[in-house]
């Protein structure tokens, strides 16, 4: 990644795939600090030291998806990238409509890590994944409007479908289940 130490909280229960993140990511130049329940990973995230967030969802005392929506509550920019089940497409829809920035299944491979991780820290540099239309298609959306435009029919959307479409723009190469 870069010279400059990138600090990153781990939460994952499961003590080997922590310790393999850990390990990962460090070699990698990073900072990193973990928590191995709900409840410790949250009190750790809201600090909001961390330049990204890498979240397990079946955590003991609080899931991630709860995580995820208490960490947006205070802070709609901190980056976030939900682990989740490789056949999950619930667990991914969920992770992502509560404003996980993306995902990575387990389980994923170092190179895949690194790559997504190296893409949602750009994008949260940049900002530009926040950009003002977005094409999908035949269809045009305006997302400060959080309003549409399909041919001659006016569509308006909820901000959570407005963060779907956004990603799916941005991630025209990801399987993300159809619903
Ligand atoms: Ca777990």
């Amino acid at each position: 990644m870069t010279n400059t130490k990138i600090p990153i909280l781990v939460v994952e229960d499961e003590e080997a795939i922590r310790e393999g993140l850990i390990d990962v990511l460090v070699y990698h130049g990073s900072e990193v600090e973990s928590a191995a329940t709900g409840p410790e990973g949250l009190k750790l995230a809201q600090s909001g030291k961390f330049a990204l967030i890498l979240l397990d969802i079946m955590l003991p005392g609080m899931d991630g998806y709860e995580i995820c929506n208490r960490i947006r509550e205070d802070d709609r920019d901190q980056p976030i990238i939900m682990l989740t089940a490789k056949t999950s497409d619930e667990e991914i829809v969920q992770g992502l409509k509560l404003g996980a920035d993306d995902y990575v299944a387990k389980p994923f491979s170092i190179q895949q890590l690194i790559l997504r991780i190296e893409a949602v820290l750009r994008r949260s540099k940049t900002g530009v994944e926040q950009a003002r239309t977005i094409q999908l298609g035949n269809l045009s959306i305006d997302t400060e409007n959080l309003s549409g435009q399909n041919g001659s029919h006016e569509l308006s959307f909820t901000k959570r479908e407005i963060e779907l479409l956004a990603y799916l723009a941005q991630h025209p190469d990801r399987p993300i289940p159809r619903e």
